[in-house]
């Protein structure tokens, strides 16, 4: 059958719209510049430890993800976090309990008593706008600065990269701002979901594979229907008629094809170069998307070797802390297998905006900084018998100033040119949760465009929030 839809890019953003489109019986080709499908995911065994260079777990609500975990018959390899679990943060050069419910939010220590009533009065503050709202403005103006400081801070910098003064609160909290808009509160709108409403979004189910999360990309790539080419690098793309013809770069030659839908799933600063010299003004504008370098740096470590108590999923840092890491996850409490016996795999991120030039130095400096900031918070003695260092030097989208203004004009410029569509991680939402659920919406409207040779809806639907 001949290739409908090309996706350029095999990460989890590719492979996933891919699998979609082959469940809907679409001829899908995925060119993947790398050897290897996963882009960004992979996991790795050395010396007994299982490693992650990106991803390291899913942490789910949606159907969605479920229906093509269990599709790919994955259930059995899934290894949950348990949710007794503590998670931590450091506050005041300590490592603190987070707490989980309102009674016990209300006896911590993170907060002093003016923050605690400064929350319970968030059902009161009246609704506001949102537009081009900065995460640290909506979450001053609903939870109060004391919030923000500590958990929030702590949340945008150590899972996004990111900071909270800069990235749109819409963009980032997209759950958290449509319950402001839908109940007037974040507290009345969680309650009304979870208790009266009895919904299941609040409570995700945590996971990995035994595998680790290169399980999953690996799943998605062998799957049938799928033609995955490795080493073929998209060099160009242009219109040709009522097709998209792509050029390509392999080890031993070129390659050229010609598919009525193209998907770019490659990060926004590669799709503006294919993309330039089609329409200057949206190469321009996936150009200004910027990217923090992030990094990590396994350490295997003597359980015997630290004194704190590995009861936990690890801690997140605030940026008035001034650590070198930005959070820490315990990965060998998290699930099995992933350290040899009598040791602990700690998996430090680093970098980030916060620190933009520390991927810079050397796997030593970064170990003996990290180590700097662990010994004492976790009463580390001794050497790490195992270090392993990842460097992304643009790990991550950051979703900072007007996102969603960005968003609507390159949607607009994708209106003038129907069968392309855009889908990675810059656009709603960097986990592998929303990669997997955006390739879902993705390939459904693109399995409709071609039933009825309509043009796609996906560029509207890039404004729509993913809530
Ligand atoms: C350190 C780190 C930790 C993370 N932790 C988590 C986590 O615990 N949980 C979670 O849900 N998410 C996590 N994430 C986020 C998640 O891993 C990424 O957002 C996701 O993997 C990105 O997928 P993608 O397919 O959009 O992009 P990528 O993985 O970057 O894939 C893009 C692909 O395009 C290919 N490519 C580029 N140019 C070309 C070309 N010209 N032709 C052909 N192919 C090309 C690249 O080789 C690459 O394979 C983490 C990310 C990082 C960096």
């Amino acid at each position: 059958m001949k290739t409908q839809v090309l996706i350029v890019g095999g990460g989890i953003s590719g492979l996933a719209t891919a699998w979609w489109l082959a469940q809907k019986g679409v001829a899908v080709e995925v060119w993947e510049a790398a050897s290897r499908p996963g882009g960004k995911i992979r996991s790795r065994r050395e010396a007994g430890y299982l490693t992650e260079d990106a991803a390291a777990l899913l942490v789910n609500f949606r159907p969605q993800v479920d229906q093509l975990v269990s599709t790919l018959e994955l259930d059995q390899d899934k290894q949950r976090r348990d949710d007794k679990l503590n998670r931590y943060i450091v506050h005041n050069n300590h490592l603190t309990q987070v707490p989980m419910l309102m009674p016990a939010l209300m006896a911590s220590p993170l907060w002093s008593l003016t923050a605690k009533l400064r929350l319970l009065a968030e059902p009161f503050i009246p609704k506001g706008s949102h537009t081009g709202e900065t995460v640290s403005e909506f979450i001053r103006r609903r939870l109060g600065q004391e919030i923000l400081d500590t958990a929030m801070d702590a949340f945008v910098s150590g899972t996004l990269a990111s900071d909270p003064d800069l990235a749109e609160a819409q963009s980032v909290l997209p759950r958290l701002t449509a319950l402001e808009q839908r109940y007037g509160s974040l507290t009345v709108g969680m309650f009304i979901n979870k208790v009266i409403k009895r919904r299941q979004v609040n409570t995700a189910d945590t996971f990995s594979f035994s595998d680790g999360m290169g399980q999953l990309v690996q799943a998605l790539a062998d799957s049938p229907g799928i033609t995955i080419r490795t080493g073929i690098k998209a060099t160009a793309i242009s219109r040709q008629d009522d097709a998209w013809q792509v050029e390509g770069a392999t080890s031993n030659g070129s390659a050229s094809i010609q598919v009525p839908q193209l998907v770019l799933s490659t990060p926004a600063y590669i799709s503006s170069r294919l993309l330039e010299s089609t329409d200057a003004k949206l190469g321009k504008l996936l150009a200004g998307i910027e990217y923090a370098p992030v990094g990590v740096l396994h350490l295997g470590i003597n359980s015997r070797n630290i004194q704190h108590k590995l009861d936990g999923t690890g801690f997140l840092v605030a940026k008035h802390n001034r650590l070198a890491i930005n959070g820490n996850l315990w990965m060998s409490t998290l699930f099995p297998h992933r350290a040899p016996s009598g040791k602990a795999l700690l998996t430090c991120y680093i970098g980030g905006v916060h620190h933009p030039g520390q991927l810079q130095q050397t796997d030593q400096e970064l170990t003996d900084q990290v180590l700097g900031d662990l010994r004492p918070l976790m009463k580390i003695h001794g050497d790490p018998d195992h270090v392993k260092v990842k460097r992304h030097y643009q790990g991550l989208p950051l979703y900072h100033g007007q996102y969603r203004a960005r968003l609507a004009q390159i949607s607009s410029r994708l209106e003038a040119m129907p069968g392309l569509q855009l889908n990675a991680n810059y656009i709603h939402g960097v986990s592998v949760r929303e990669r997997i659920y955006q390739g879902q919406r993705m390939a459904q409207a693109i399995a409709v465009s071609l039933r009825g040779s309509a043009r796609s809806g996906y560029p509207q639907q890039l404004l729509t929030p993913s809530h």
